[in-house]
Parts: structure tokens; sequence; C-alpha cells
């Protein structure tokens, strides 16, 4: 199997790719609309046919690429079915193996951060691996304040589904605002201030709570255009055509 990390700077977010070298088939994870070229190259760097796009959730930081690469490569969009989003082709469902050449992709409903978020699990050359999207980031984990957000949900998807997998299963974030690329399940229990050992659900839920985080500044375009698998919506909010630009129009 293939396996890559990308960065895109501009909103910290972390996009995966996920191939099969045996049928160079491949999946993109969270790919974002200004890096859509990058991903590209990349594939191409590494003979692989971009076969799906696959969302962790949906985001309200950036726009997704789904959209612009289903036109340009043909590639196929999967969504969480919770999402309830009608332009996807692949509806995903908790622990219903997703496919990809010959490597499976585990799916683990993990709401909380949204209320249809997605883990993703799979074996990394006989290392376990699990896409964290914004469930659970290296030493923090995603905001529970909008789009079904549910801080008591959040704290048992992290210590029932994901603190459950063996200690040395590698942890990768949808974001990391400090450089940091990678930790493991084992890491997070002893490290991670908020979800890890003797953190209680009450002490969490007062962390949440108190946060302060500013709004999102994407979140009013970004939202209802990747429930459009990426497509800007006609009333662009001021100051946000530069994204549908790049984005396919409505
Ligand atoms: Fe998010």
């Amino acid at each position: 199997m293939i396996f890559r990390q990308l960065f895109e700077p501009g909103t910290s977010t972390y996009t995966y790719v996920i191939g099969s070298q045996k049928t160079g088939q491949a999946v993109l994870i969270d790919p974002v609309v200004e890096t859509f070229q990058r991903d590209l190259d990349v594939l191409a760097e590494l003979n692989l046919q971009l076969a799906y796009t696959l969302e962790t959730h949906i985001h309200a930081d950036h726009l997704t690429a789904a959209l612009k690469l289903r036109a340009l490569m043909g590639s196929r969009i999967a969504v969480p079915a919770l999402a309830g989003v009608e332009c996807a082709d692949v509806q995903i469902e908790d622990d219903q193996p997703f496919k990809v050449g010959s490597i499976l992709i585990n799916p683990i409903y993990t709401p909380g951060h949204t209320d249809h978020h997605f883990c993703y699990g799979f074996d990394m050359g006989g290392v376990g691996a699990v896409l964290t999207g914004d469930c659970l980031l290296i030493e923090g984990c995603g905001r529970t304040d909008f789009q079904g957000g549910n801080s008591e949900q959040l704290y048992q998807s992290v210590t029932q589904k994901l603190f459950t997998l063996p200690g040395e299963t590698l942890v990768y974030p949808a974001h990391d605002y400090n450089g940091r690329r990678v930790s493991s399940i084992a890491q997070e229990i002893s490290r991670n201030s908020r979800l890890g050992e003797g953190n209680d659900l009450k002490s969490f839920e007062k962390i949440m709570s108190s946060l302060d985080l500013p709004y999102p500044k994407q979140i009013d375009l970004a939202v209802p255009a990747n429930m459009l698998c990426g497509q800007c919506p006609d009333d662009v909010p001021e100051g946000m055509q530069r994204l549908c630009d790049m984005a396919i129009q409505g």
C-alpha cells in the first residue's frame, strides 16, 4: 500500500493519499480545493489513479475538492451517509468496509465534532493506523459548538471507540496547527490534555464549554458548498469569491 500525508497551510489541513500498489487505485481523504492540483501531481508521481475522494465530515473551515476532482478525473465522491449529501456517489456507513483496490478502510462512526463524523481505520503494511479527522487531534480535539456538535458524544467517541484500539495504532489527524504530523493511541491516552487519562466527562465538558473560539472564517460558504460536494452556491458570502473561483460554480 502507498500512504502519503499532504498539508494545506491556509487552513492547516491534512489531506491523505491511500493507494493500492496492486491495482494502481487511490483515495484522497479530505482534499482541499486550493491544493487539488498539488494532489493530482502527487498521484501522478506515485503512478496512482484517483478512484475516490472520501470525507471525514462536512468541513466548516475549507472547501472540499471532491467535485472538482470528479469533474477532472472521474473519481467518485464518498461521504458519510448521515451527512445527507445527495451529490455523493458512495454513502459511508459505520463498520461497512470501504474498498479501494486491494485496500480495506474501516469507517468508525465518531460523532461529537459534528453529528455525522467518521474516522477511518486501515492497515499500513502490518501497522494499524486511523485517520481521526477532527474527532481526535494531537494533544487536542475538534470543537463541538456547531454542526450538531456535542461534547459528551465526542468524549464517548474518543474514549469508547478510538482509545480501545491497540496502543501502537498510528493517529493521523485532519489538522495540526503546530507542525505535528502523527501520534499514536497510547500517546494520546497518556498525553491528550482534554481526553487522556485523568479527564472524566465532566472535566472534558468544562474544558469544551470554556474554549471561547472565534467564528470559523469560511463556515458561511464552506458548509453549504460542501453539502453540494464542493460546488459554490449562487449567493457567495462577501469576500469569499476567491475560493469560488477555484471551485465549481453553481
Ligand atoms: Fe471540522
